[in-house]
């Protein structure tokens, strides 16, 4: 606690934190139902969006209320003990809304066939979105979302990172942001909306909440460092869905790069994935490389997370290594920043760099990763006899994606877990505000997005945007709804 503050270097009557699609929603309808609103961004404007920007831009929109609710029922499935009928209600009619809302913005919605589950109760109703026929991404639905702001007079400060919320007795008032190097604080004499985005880029909050994958790295932005966890806790809140994240895909992480990077495999057949004892453990296909089904994987008949066996290796001979370039030459951060890295078709810069090793034999490659020679050796003997075969008698892989690895040198390349988000954060009720520990509403503040999603296990695509606006326009309605606080009392209490 600290007692000798500052004064209010400003005021708003509502504050929203963080700007992605969750933060530009709220921010809309708290300015469209009255309110003076501040946009308040860690990044600077060049990598402003955050995980919004680079996303695939699908919006989940479920055609049918009832179906929705009964198909968020079966999602959930074990996990909807913390999840109330009132809160599935609110986010089925939301959800529905959004199509509306979003046409009125500018949006041409067009459907893509993407039922995650179909065997799930209530599925008929899913119907997957974007702007406009065409490729997924590339930022078609977020410049809709983007222009809706700049149409509104809403203020946006850029590197200006929320450091503390600020409490008046149960009531947030404010905020400390830090810009350029100084402590500032805003008053919000309405509400504050926490709109911040998840913890994909906070190593240590990953090892704390995130069940069997001790080392996994972001695709998406790497501004969300779990800082609404971190603040939200300090005023008192709870947290939920912290295991629940989306992924891990297999991608190839470099230490110059703030990203992950994915991985481009169709063009070759000889390679297989190995653990640290030189064993082969997947398929080297669904579910860890795609992202289908979000990370989560059927076994003996239950869903759960899908874990990996860290570290990984990719192993892969001469003919593999010209037969194209193994990283995407983009992830969607960089495409969007442009920063763009481009790996060479043949994979020799990369070879140049570290990344990729190379021996002469699989005993010395071993040697070189770190891994029994004998058991490498093994694991790529049965892998060429499946290939050759045409069975993978271990995992399935289809036989025309499968061919020996005959053409020495040989390669390996250290994979990496990645995630696109996670889902986890401060609880929030019905009307978007975050609950406290006590079980009780924190006064005036709410929050959107994935930060605390709804989401505690298997997952829709586009669910997660679907949410930013729907929660997003709750958050916004309710905030610019709060009767302003009745005194300019200076900050009294931070943490
Ligand atoms: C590659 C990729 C593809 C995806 N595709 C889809 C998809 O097609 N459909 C779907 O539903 N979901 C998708 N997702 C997930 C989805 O994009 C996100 O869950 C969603 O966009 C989150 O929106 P948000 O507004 O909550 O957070 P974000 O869009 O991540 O925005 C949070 C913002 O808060 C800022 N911030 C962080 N800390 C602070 C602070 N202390 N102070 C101020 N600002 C701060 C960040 O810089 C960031 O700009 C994808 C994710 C990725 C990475």
């Amino acid at each position: 606690m600290t007692e000798d503050l500052p004064a209010w270097n400003s005021e708003y009557d509502v504050i929203v934190i963080g700007y992605g699609f969750a933060g530009a929603t709220a921010a809309i309808t708290a300015h469209d139902a009255g309110a003076k609103v501040l946009l308040i961004e860690k990044a600077p404007e060049a990598d402003k969006g955050g995980n919004s920007r680079v996303s695939a831009n699908l919006v989940f929109w479920p055609n049918d209320v009832a179906l929705a609710k009964a198909y968020f029922v079966a999602l959930a499935g074990p996990y909807m003990d913390d999840i109330s009928n009132t809160m599935v209600d609110v986010w089925a009619n939301e959800m529905y809304a959004n199509r509306t809302w979003l046409e009125g913005l500018g949006m041409t919605p067009f459907e893509l066939p993407y039922v995650e589950f179909p065997e799930m109760a209530g599925s008929e109703c899913v119907r997957v979105l974007m702007n406009g026929p065409g490729p997924m991404g590339g930022e078609r639905l977020w410049r809709i979302i983007e222009a809706a702001v700049s149409a509104r007079d809403i203020d946006v400060l850029y590197e200006a990172p929320a450091i503390n919320l600020i409490k008046d007795c149960s009531n947030i008032v404010g905020v400390m942001t830090k810009q350029r190097g100084k402590n500032v604080a805003i008053k919000a004499t309405r509400a504050i909306v926490l709109t911040c985005g998840g913890f994909e880029n906070n190593p240590a909050m990953v090892r704390n909440y995130v069940d069997g994958l001790p080392r996994i790295f972001p695709n998406g932005t790497p501004y969300n460092t779990g800082d609404g966890i971190r603040m939200g806790l300090e005023v008192g809140a709870q947290l939920w869905h912290m295991n629940n994240i989306s992924g891990p895909l297999l991608s190839f992480k470099a230490p110059e790069i703030a990203v992950a990077q994915w991985l481009n495999l169709p063009h070759g057949k000889s390679y297989l994935f190995v653990a640290s004892d030189g064993s082969r453990f997947t398929m080297e296909g669904d579910p860890c490389l795609t992202g289908d089904l979000h990370g989560k994987v059927k076994r003996h008949g239950q869903w759960g997370q899908q874990a990996l066996p860290v570290p990984i290796h990719m192993i892969f001979d001469e003919t593999f290594r010209k037969s194209g370039h193994i990283g995407k030459a983009t992830t969607d951060w960089d495409v969007s920043h442009g920063n763009l890295y481009d790996w060479s078709d043949d994979n020799i810069r990369e070879i140049e760099k570290g990344w990729i090793k190379r021996a002469d034999t699989l005993s010395e490659l071993a040697d070189l990763i770190g891994i029994p020679a004998e058991a490498l050796e093994a694991s790529v003997v049965r892998f060429d006899e499946f290939a050759s075969g045409g069975v993978d008698a271990d995992w399935n892989r289809a036989a025309d994606k499968m061919a020996p690895l005959d053409t020495p040198p040989f390669y390996a390349m250290e994979l990496t877990p990645a995630f696109v988000n996670t889902q986890g954060g401060p609880c929030r009720n019905e009307n978007a505000q975050v609950m406290g520990a006590d079980g009780n509403p924190i006064g005036r503040l709410y929050s959107a997005g994935e930060l605390g999603s709804i989401y505690s296990f298997l997952y829709q695509a586009g669910g997660n945007i679907g949410e930013c606006f729907a929660f997003g326009r709750i958050a916004g309605r309710n905030a610019a709804a709060q009767t302003p606080a009745p005194s300019m009392a200076k900050p009294f209490a931070f943490t």
